[in-house]
């Protein structure tokens, strides 16, 4: 009798891109998976782990910018991308890295920045 109710189709594919929660580039789960972050998998590592890919990045993101050239970029510099492999990245990431990370960045006197700060929630 649910007549004119649709039925909630099922997630695009572009949902199942996650960004990293540190440097916010983004991939689907299945490369996160494989390579890890491409940027910072010696912090994260979480290559082949399911469980940390979870803790460690989103799928809350907005916008996407191709940093194509991550030296010269001026929005790889607004970003804090410049050193950063040239891929997607996400304009603004929801969401903070672990604990431990955040801890591991103190001890190599990296201070941790959330991307998430334009937006106070
Ligand atoms: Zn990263």
């Amino acid at each position: 009798m649910s007549q004119g109710q649709a039925a909630i189709p099922s997630q695009p594919r572009a949902k199942a891109l996650r960004a990293c929660l540190l440097c916010s580039i983004i991939q689907t789960p299945a490369d996160f998976r494989r390579i890890g972050c491409p940027n910072c998998e010696e912090l994260m590592q979480m290559k082949g782990y399911a469980d940390r890919i979870q803790s460690c990045t989103t799928t809350h993101f907005d916008g996407i910018i191709a940093v194509i050239d991550p030296e010269t970029s001026w929005v790889a510099r607004w970003q804090r991308t410049s050193k950063y492999v040239r891929g997607m990245y996400a304009v603004r990431v929801k969401g903070r890295i672990p604990e431990d990370v955040e801890a591991e960045l103190e001890n190599r006197g990296i201070k941790y920045r959330p991307r998430d700060q334009i937006e106070m929630d």
